[in-house]
């Protein structure tokens, strides 16, 4: 991993960006982040990767007309990412597994859109190489959050030896 620190909030809105100029017409996305400074420590491209994956996978499975939301809040020591869509969704007894390489959770409605099930199983690899976690909340029919943690770096300590 190429280490180096990062500010995460100038980065997500990059990323976002970037899926926002190529987005189809009739998706939404929608963001509700905060203002501060978040500097993690991290494999920046690496962690584009993992956003990349988990983005593509929201639009793939939205609706015409669905929402994607992105999220982030520090939670005491981690920052807590979160995008949530308004697609398909996934049977409760089936959300775990999607972290799983070459898991697809529904294969007859799936297999039209492509895709060789890899995207989470590396980006849980990923999130964990920087002590991170990620699971998914899903409801069928209604859409899906995935979430991650990302440790946040020190803030340095003034005055103290
Ligand atoms: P790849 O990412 O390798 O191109 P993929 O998208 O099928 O293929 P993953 O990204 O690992 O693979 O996702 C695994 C499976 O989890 C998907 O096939 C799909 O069934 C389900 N899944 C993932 N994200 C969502 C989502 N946002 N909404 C509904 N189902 C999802
Ligand atoms: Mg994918």
């Amino acid at each position: 991993l190429q280490m180096e620190k990062v500010e995460f909030m100038e980065l997500y809105h990059h990323v976002i960006d970037r899926f926002e100029m190529n987005v189809e017409e009739g998706i939404h996305l929608e963001r509700d982040l905060p203002d501060g400074k978040y500097y993690v420590w991290m494999d920046k491209d690496k962690m584009i990767q993992v956003m990349d994956n988990i983005i593509t996978n929201a639009i793939k499975y939205s609706p015409e007309g669905g929402t994607i939301r992105f999220r982030a809040a520090k939670q005491k020591s981690q920052l807590l990412i979160s995008i949530e869509d308004e697609g398909m969704g996934i049977s409760y007894d089936k959300v775990d597994k999607i972290f799983e390489r070459f898991y697809r959770a529904d294969k007859a409605r799936t297999r039209k859109l492509g895709g060789t099930g890899l995207g989470l199983a590396i980006s849980k690899e990923l999130v964990e190489a920087h002590h991170g976690r990620i699971w998914a909340k899903s409801k069928e029919g209604k859409g899906t959050t995935i979430l991650f943690t990302l440790p946040l770096m020190n803030k340095k300590r003034r005055g103290k030896k």
